[in-house]
């Protein structure tokens, strides 16, 4: 990002995850009300109770999770979620298994706890999806958690029934608890989400971690949640108040209007991610060159081996400044993205597209 804000000219950005719409018009109406309203004060650690509710009624409807709504914490964005949940299960020491390549924040909040992020890898062998045998053999005495991220970022792959089930029997049999990101879970193409809280067994070890920036485009209101096994839901609301006490009124109304209002924006949102990703699959299927093409989130994984020699940073720094192109190296998702790039589909389509053809041309 520093690299891009230093760079004359125009860059067609295709390195950042941010939806390129317009937050809907209803979900800002739901701010400025509260705001009218006045609901500037402190409101509960755990959230507004309404917010909690439909929140509790979205995770059943959606995701076939079955939570009452003091399962639910209303965190800041997706992020926070996570952090809480973390801070909830991990002391100095502790060994938490994270997904590599995977989001750069799950090692950066281990460290932050003082625990020690021990990354699983997730190879084109097993397509991507977490393998029993590979997280087993990672598996110490100083383990308590594995994170798992489905849709993921940066792959697009959405978690099989078999990866769930693998990951659940290696949690139960290392009592481990499960910490999972489904921060895109309404933005997949072909196939559902799966959300491995829904899993039999899953039910006293599973916390799931959803965001309201990507589904609803409010990135900057930042309003997330996280749905908890009863037992500890209560010390994750209380957890809230060192953490950040609670999340802003007026942006906790402006996601219940966003979950109560006209959910069309949601579907023609995901309509448009998909049409990228078709066309941007297209063209470089085309070119040569070779991706792993997304189930979900917004991201295209892009295999840059033959271009990149073994420095996909420098490559990708050379891009930038040789064709004005943003990419993020797949190295900052982990050792195992040495060789890939990720491509964002958050951008305009023709922007996208140019810059998939710069791409192709570039480092051969
Ligand atoms: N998890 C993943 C995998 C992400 O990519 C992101 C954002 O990019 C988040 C969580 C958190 O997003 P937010 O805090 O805006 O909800």
């Amino acid at each position: 990002m520093d690299a891009v804000w230093a760079t004359p000219g125009d860059v067609i950005g295709l390195h950042v995850g941010e939806p390129s719409f317009p937050t809907d018009d209803h979900v800002l109406e739901g701010a400025r009300r509260a705001l009218d309203r006045r609901q500037t004060r402190y409101v509960p650690n755990a959230g507004i109770p309404e917010l909690r509710r439909a929140l509790a009624a979205k995770v059943g409807r959606v995701n076939g999770i079955t939570a009452d709504d003091d399962q639910i914490i209303v965190t800041v964005g997706g992020t926070e979620a996570l952090f809480n949940s973390l801070a909830l299960v991990v002391k100095p020491g502790d060994e938490v298994l994270i997904p590599d390549p995977g989001w750069p924040n799950f090692a950066m909040m281990v460290i932050l706890l003082q625990g020690i992020p021990i990354r699983y890898q997730l190879t084109q062998d097993t397509n991507f999806q977490p393998d029993h045998l590979a997280l087993e053999a990672l598996v110490s005495d100083h383990s308590v958690a594995i994170i798992v991220n489905s849709p993921s970022n940066p792959l697009g792959t959405v978690m099989t029934q078999k990866a769930a089930a693998d990951v659940l029997e290696v949690a139960h049999r290392h009592d481990l608890w499960i910490i999972s990101d489904e921060c895109y879970d309404e933005i997949t193409f072909d196939i559902p989400q799966l959300s491995i809280a829904t899993a039999i067994g899953s039910e006293d070890r599973v916390i799931t971690c959803f965001s309201m920036s990507k589904t609803y485009a409010m990135t900057g209101l930042r309003v997330g949640y996280s749905v908890l096994p009863a037992a500890v839901a209560d010390q994750a609301a209380k957890l809230q108040e060192p953490l950040i006490a609670c999340v802003s009124a007026p942006a906790q109304w402006a996601a219940l209007a966003a979950l109560e209002g006209d959910q069309h924006g949601v579907v023609e949102r995901r309509d448009i991610y998909r049409s990228r990703r078709d066309r941007a699959a297209a063209l470089l299927g085309n070119l040569g060159v070779r991706f792993l093409r997304p189930d979900g989130a917004f991201y295209l994984w892009v295999d840059v081996t033959d271009r990149a020699s073994d420095d996909v940073d420098a490559w990708a720094l050379n891009l930038l400044h040789d064709r004005a192109v943003a990419v993020a190296p797949g190295t900052t998702f982990g050792p195992s993205g040495q060789g890939w790039c990720r491509v964002s589909l958050a951008t305009d389509t023709d922007l996208l597209l140019e810059g998939c053809r710069r791409l192709a041309s570039y480092g051969h």
